[in-house]
């Protein structure tokens, strides 16, 4: 996944509606994924640079997730889950089962490798979102670690449940670690909803629908679409007609250009190489133990250099 390209746009200095379409990516055995970031014309909301929904998907019976050992640097990977059950194992030796309403935090810093699998006996239904956050570069290398937070703080206006995964919202703040501020929430809406969630001008923000249908600041979105708001907001109009669930990503203009190549994020061209070679040479993840199969071969780098943006 290279991710150079001359029309990416600038942070909008202002509120403005970018609807990003996903495009399908499949992960192997069968599990439909709808990448919403990055895009080619917008790579990153505040730290925000990946966003990945899948499902929901009936796996009775099924493998389900199944993602083999595979390295990270330069990010936290952040999951969350709508429905099912994934469990994580990571080159640190932790193996931890997560479930809706739980987030698991992966800080890879200088570099970890982690595998995600169905459980063998695993509920029929599997949904949840993949989010990477970008660690700034003075702390792009810091020692990895990982967080299981068993419960989330939330919040309750007339008609959303919100629960923060990471930063703070309408007063609840996550005690998930951060290296920038930023803001990720779930917006959970029961039944026909007309509100207004107060945001923080200096972000910018961009909005995912899971399931369920919204009119964000108007613009009716579905799964499969994200909204970038830009900044320069102090609220976002919510309207939905029935049970709704809403994703809500926000940051500081995160003002570092960024390579993102395979399950890296980095500076340089060179730093993506060194990783690529670090992870076939087997040193600096570490092994992840216990996962039912080999880990993943990285991808061949793509001719010339490649550029931050
Ligand atoms: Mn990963």
């Amino acid at each position: 996944m290279a991710t150079v390209s001359a029309d990416c746009r600038p942070v909008a200095s202002h509120p403005v509606h970018e609807v990003l379409t996903a495009s399908a990516v499949d992960l192997g055995e069968g599990t439909p994924v709808r990448r919403l970031l990055p895009k080619r014309q917008r790579a990153n909301i505040g730290a925000w640079c990946f966003v990945d929904h899948y499902g929901p998907q009936d796996i009775a019976g099924l493998t389900g997730m199944s993602v083999p050992p595979h390295p990270h640097i330069g990010l936290q990977t952040v999951t969350w889950l709508l429905e099912g059950e994934v469990l994580h194992r990571d080159s640190l030796g932790t193996k931890q089962l997560i479930r809706p309403g739980q987030l698991n935090l992966m800080t890879a810093g200088r570099g970890i490798a982690h595998s995600e699998e169905s459980p063998a006996d695993h509920p029929p239904v599997l949904h949840g979102v993949q989010l990477w956050t970008a660690l700034p570069d003075r702390w792009a290398g810091v020692e990895p670690s990982f967080e299981h937070l068993p419960e989330l703080p939330t919040a309750q206006t007339a008609g959303i449940r919100v629960t923060v995964l990471m930063g703070e919202l309408l007063g609840a703040r996550s005690p998930a670690r951060t290296y920038s501020e930023l803001v990720g929430a779930d917006l959970a809406i029961g039944a026909a909803t007309d509100e207004d969630v107060a945001l923080r001008p200096d972000f910018e923000h961009g909005a995912v629908v899971v399931s369920g249908e919204a009119a964000v600041d108007g613009v009716v979105l579905g799964p499969g679409k994200l909204l970038y708001l830009g900044t320069g907001r102090d609220h976002m109009a919510v309207r939905t007609a029935g049970p709704t669930r809403l994703l809500l990503l926000g940051g500081e203009p995160f003002g570092e250009p960024l390579i993102l190549w395979w399950n890296f994020v980095a500076r340089t061209s060179d730093e993506i190489a060194k990783a690529r070679a670090d992870w076939k040479a087997g040193t600096r993840f570490g092994e992840v133990h216990g996962f039912p199969g080999p880990p993943l071969k990285a991808p061949p780098l793509p001719p010339g250099r490649l550029r931050p943006r």
